[in-house]
C-alpha cells in the first residue's frame, strides 16, 4: 500500500477534483478487494452486520484508506481529515463503486456521530474522537432512543446526575445499531427533572464499555442481531464527556437529528463509498444481478420492475442533489433533510418490493444447486425498518408540515411543563 502524491493545485491551494479522481482511479484497485470476488456472506455482510469480524475487517480497511490519504475527505485536516468537498467526496464514490469500503463505519460514525461533534463538541473532543473514527481506531455509536418512546426522544428518561467531578447516569436505551462493536456514544440523559422535557437534557459522548454498562442484543425478523439493548447501572461519566452546554442536550440532538435525517436520506457529504441506488446500472447492481440469476433478464415485466427501481434511483439522486444546495445556499431550511429523508424510506421499501417480486419463490427457499437468493426475502422483511431507523418516515411528515409547509404544529400536552410533573408510561 502506498500513498500517492498530490499532483495538481487549484488556486485556492486544495487539489482539484479531477486530480483527486485521477489519484483515486489509480489508488483503489491497487488497495482495495472488488466486490464482485469477495465471497458471498462477506459481500452481505458489507451494510449491516451482527458479526465482529466484519467490525474488524471495516476497521482495518478504514486504517487503509486513511494510510492511502483518502479517509475522512471532508472532515477538516485539523481533525484528522483532507479538508476537501462534497464534489472531492462524491467522485472517491463513483471510482470507489465496485470495490469493498468499511460501509458499516458510514452510519452512524462518520455520517451522523461525527458531524454532531465536529458542530457542538469542544475541542479537546474534536481532536480526540474525530481523528481516532478516521484513523479507523474509534467507533460511534447513537444511545437516543429509550424503551418507554422512541419518537418522542425529549422525554427520555435516563438520569444523569451529578457528583463533583462526574456524572452518574441511570437507565436504558434501545435499538442502538452496533453498540456491541463500538468504543464511544453520544447519550441523551436527562440532568433537570424541574425543567420543561426539552430543557433538562444534556448530551455525553461516553465510553460504550465500562463498569455498569450491561448490553443485550436484539434478534431481529431477518436474523441479525446488531440492534443493542443497554442498562446503566450507576455508570460513571467524567464531566469533559458533556457535549454542549449542561441542559443543552436538546440542541445536540437537534443537530445529530438533523445529520441522522441527511445521512438516512441519501445527503451527508461525510457518507464514503456508493450506496446501493448509487449502484444501479453498474456491473454490480442488484437487482440486474438477480434477474441474471433467476434466468429473467429477457421477460418484459421484469425489466420494468427494474426500470421503475432505476427511475426510483436516479430521482433519489436529484432529489439529494436540489436540498443540500438548497440548504447550503439557505434557500431551503435545514428542515428540509426531512424531505430525502421520507423518500429514501418509501422508495427503499418499495426497491424491497421490486426485489421481492422480480425473485418470486425463489425468495422464499432456494435449491441447493439453484441460485441463492435468500437475502432479497430477508430484506423483505426488514424492509419496515427503512421506514422508521433515523427517525420514521410519519415524524418526517410532521417535520416537512411543520417547518417547511407552516402548517400549525401539533398539540403536545406536555410544552412547558416541568418533567416531574408530566405522567409517565403509555
Ligand atoms: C434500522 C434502525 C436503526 C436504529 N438505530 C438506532 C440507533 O443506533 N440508536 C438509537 O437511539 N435508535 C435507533 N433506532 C430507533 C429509531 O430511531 C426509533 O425506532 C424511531 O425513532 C421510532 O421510534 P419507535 O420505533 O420506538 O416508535 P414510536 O416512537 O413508538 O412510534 C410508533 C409509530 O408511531 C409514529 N408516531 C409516534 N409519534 C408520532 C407523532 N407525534 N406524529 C406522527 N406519528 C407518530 C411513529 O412515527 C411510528 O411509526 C433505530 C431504528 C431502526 C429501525
Amino acid at each position: 500500500m502506498t500513498a500517492t502524491t498530490t499532483a495538481v493545485s487549484d488556486a485556492t491551494g486544495m487539489e482539484s477534483v479531477d486530480s483527486f479522481r485521477l489519484r483515486a482511479r489509480e489508488w483503489i484497485p491497487a488497495n482495495l478487494r472488488r466486490l464482485a470476488d469477495l465471497p458471498a456472506d462477506e459481500r452481505a455482510q458489507r451494510n449491516v452486520s451482527s458479526d465482529q469480524s466484519a467490525w474488524q475487517r471495516a476497521r482495518v480497511l478504514q486504517r487503509t484508506l486513511y494510510e492511502g490519504g483518502f479517509a475522512g475527505i471532508c472532515y477538516p485536516e485539523e481533525y484528522g481529515g483532507l479538508g476537501l468537498t462534497p464534489a472531492h467526496q462524491r467522485a472517491f464514490n463513483e471510482e470507489v463503486t465496485d470495490y469493498e469500503m468499511p460501509m458499516l463505519l458510514n452510519v452512524p460514525t462518520f455520517t451522523i456521530c461525527g458531524p454532531t461533534i465536529l458542530d457542538m463538541g469542544s475541542e479537546e473532543q474534536r481532536r480526540e474522537h474525530l481523528a481516532a473514527a478516521i484513523r479507523g481506531d474509534e467507533v460511534l455509536v447513537q444511545f437516543l432512543s429509550e424503551p418507554g418512546g422512541g419518537s418522542d426522544l425529549a422525554g427520555g428518561t435516563t438520569r444523569a446526575e451529578r457528583d463533583g467531578d462526574v456524572f452518574v447516569l441511570n437507565g436504558s436505551k434501545i435499538w442502538s445499531s452496533g453498540a456491541y462493536a463500538a468504543d464511544y456514544a453520544l447519550c441523551l440523559a436527562r440532568t433537570d427533572w424541574d425543567a420543561p422535557k426539552h430543557r433538562g437534557l444534556t448530551m455525553f459522548l461516553m465510553k460504550v464499555h465500562q463498569p455498569g454498562v450491561h448490553i443485550e442484543r436484539i434478534k431481529q425478523v431477518n436474523g441479525g442481531d446488531e440492534f443493542c439493548q443497554e442498562f446503566f447501572d450507576d455508570v460513571v461519566v467524567p464531566a469533559s464527556a458533556v457535549v454542549g452546554e449542561v441542559g443543552g442536550g436538546w440542541a445536540v440532538a437537534s443537530r445529530q437529528l438533523f445529520h441522522e435525517r441527511n445521512a438516512v436520506g441519501g445527503g451527508s457529504p461525510y457518507f464514503s463509498g456508493a450506496r446501493a441506488e448509487g449502484r444501479r446500472g453498474t456491473e454490480t447492481d442488484p437487482l440486474i444481478d438477480l434477474v441474471r440469476r433467476t434466468g429473467r433478464a429477457d421477460d418484459p415485466y421484469a425489466r420494468e420492475l427494474i426500470a421503475e427501481a432505476h427511475a426510483l434511483g436516479v430521482i433519489h439522486g436529484h432529489l439529494v442533489d436540489r436540498v443540500t444546495a438548497g440548504m447550503r445556499t439557505q434557500k431551503m431550511p435545514p428542515a428540509a433533510g426531512s424531505l430525502i429523508r421520507l423518500f429514501h424510506g418509501e422508495s427503499a421499501t418499495r426497491q424491497a418490493e421490486i426485489a421481492l417480486e422480480l425473485a418470486g419463490p425463489a425468495a422464499a427457499m432456494s435449491a441447493p444447486d439453484g441460485p441463492d437468493t435468500r437475502e432479497v426475502g430477508v430484506s423483505f422483511l426488514f424492509r419496515q425498518a427503512e421506514q422508521l431507523g433515523g427517525g420514521s418516515t410519519e415524524m418526517a411528515r410532521n417535520i416537512i408540515s411543520e417547518r417547511i409547509l407552516g402548517m400549525p404544529r401539533e398539540y403536545a400536552a406536555d410544552r412547558d411543563v416541568p418533567f416531574n410533573q408530566v405522567r409517565h408510561g403509555r
